[in-house]
């Protein structure tokens, strides 16, 4: 169970650029719990693939060429 003192420090992490594995040695947690944490409170949100239309969740702030499902980045990347 997530304390709000973790999930406060995770928040404030996260805004200093922190990794979920840097967090989850920090605060003494499993990194599943962490990840699980961020995914679902602050890092995502729906978008659509830019490729196919399919909906996805990317970042709130994607890095170009980010806004793809699993299946058309592996197209991007790898031709
Ligand atoms: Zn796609």
């Amino acid at each position: 169970m997530m304390s709000k003192e973790n999930a406060l420090e995770i928040c404030c992490m996260r805004k200093e650029g922190y990794g979920p594995t840097a967090i989850a040695r920090h605060l003494g947690l499993p990194v599943s719990t962490v990840k699980g944490y961020i995914y679902r409170h602050f890092t995502m949100r729906d978008a659509r693939c830019q490729y196919c239309g399919k909906i996805i969740r990317v970042p709130k702030h994607p890095r170009p060429g980010s806004i793809l499902c699993g299946y058309c980045r592996e197209r991007f990347f790898w031709g």
